[in-house]
């Protein structure tokens, strides 16, 4: 990875956490973190393969931007449980865009009168967390036949009526090789202008089913 793409990968943490800031914790209601599914790799039972870096040698780093604002969420700074300093980073890179995500799919939500379902929700969550662990696990050289970052998926779930959430799909769908996404979200300043600007851009609640 040249220094260049390692630059966007940093501007792109930069828009989603301007993004949660500007946009989300404003209007956010009490999220309730989600569980990890499992264990990380590198401390699931019976591993064959685990991630090489861990979350202590994630500290630092600008990836650690999503554990921040994980644990600002509510969730603990490990996949394991807190003060597990050895847990894998693209595990817990994985397991904190997911909180992050739920958190944004949930406030978009309220603010929109326009609720996803259960199964959307956790299609856009997961498919999306999946697209920054790669992301990380690419910038890292780690091998992403690792435990940590399920296969099969290849099917981009769009988050029809969901600006933020969209746009996070979008940025990370192709992080290097393609600009940024510029779009009319830059000349919102709050949750309310997205609102209002949606409304003249989208059905007001357009289905993805
Ligand atoms: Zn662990
Ligand atoms: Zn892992």
């Amino acid at each position: 990875m040249t220094c260049k793409d390692a630059l966007v990968i940093n501007q792109l943490l930069g828009r989603l956490t301007y993004f949660h800031v500007l946009f989300i914790e404003p209007a956010m209601r009490t999220h309730r973190p989600r569980r990890p599914h499992h264990s990380c790799c590198r401390h699931r039972p019976g591993r064959t393969e685990y991630g090489p870096v861990t979350t202590a040698e994630l500290a630092g780093r600008p990836w650690w931007v999503l554990t921040e604002i994980g644990q600002a969420l509510g969730a603990p700074n490990c996949v394991c449980g807190a003060g597990v300093s050895d847990c894998c980073a693209t595990c817990l890179v994985r397991h904190h865009s997911e909180q992050i995500v739920d958190c944004w799919i949930d406030t978009e939500a309220h603010a929109y009168g326009c609720v996803p379902t259960t199964t959307e929700q956790s299609l856009w969550s997961a498919d999306i967390s999946h697209r920054l662990a790669s992301a990380f696990a690419h910038q890292h050289s780690i091998n992403t036949t690792a435990t940590c970052i399920p296969r099969g998926r290849s099917q981009r779930a769009i988050a029809y009526g969901f600006p933020l959430v969209a746009e996070l799909s979008a940025l990370w769908t192709q992080p290097l090789g393609q600009a940024p996404v510029i779009s009319w979200l830059n000349h919102c300043t709050e949750l309310n202008d997205v609102a209002r600007e949606r409304n003249t851009r989208t059905e007001p609640c357009t289905p993805s089913r």
